[in-house]
């Protein structure tokens, strides 16, 4: 399932959504987990892309 990476403006905190295509065409109203806010911004689309490979 794709996730989608957001930040919250109120808290400056980020998190991860996990929405099936259907239910990202919906255009669901995503709120953030942590205060609860609408005041969100999406970062990436689809699946993870931090690949960084240094450890
Ligand atoms: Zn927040």
């Amino acid at each position: 399932m794709p996730a989608y990476e957001y930040g919250c403006k109120d808290c400056n905190k980020e998190f991860i959504v996990f929405l099936s295509l259907k239910e990202y065409d919906a255009k669901p109203k995503i709120r953030c987990p942590h205060c609860k806010s609408d005041n969100v911004v999406k970062k990436i689309t689809g699946f993870f892309a931090k690949t960084s490979k240094k450890s």
